[in-house]
């Protein structure tokens, strides 16, 4: 038996061969070689709110700067 390699991209419709990204020898994605929509995401919930925790922390400290 075959295995399925290619996936149809849900953004642009190709059936692609995801492309996979790591981070830390861990992937974290695999996203799509034509359009580059992510088709997977591995990444931990916490890895998403990474910038988010940036900008409020710059926030905090602009607002204390005045
Ligand atoms: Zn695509």
């Amino acid at each position: 038996m075959a295995y399925r390699t290619t996936v149809q991209c849900e953004s642009c419709g190709s059936n692609i061969v995801p492309r996979m990204t790591f981070y830390n020898g861990r992937p974290t994605a695999t996203f799509c070689p034509i359009c580059g929509a992510i088709i997977q995401d591995f990444s931990p919930p916490l890895f998403k709110y990474i910038p988010v925790l940036i900008f409020v922390a710059m926030g905090i400290f602009l607002f204390m700067e005045y």
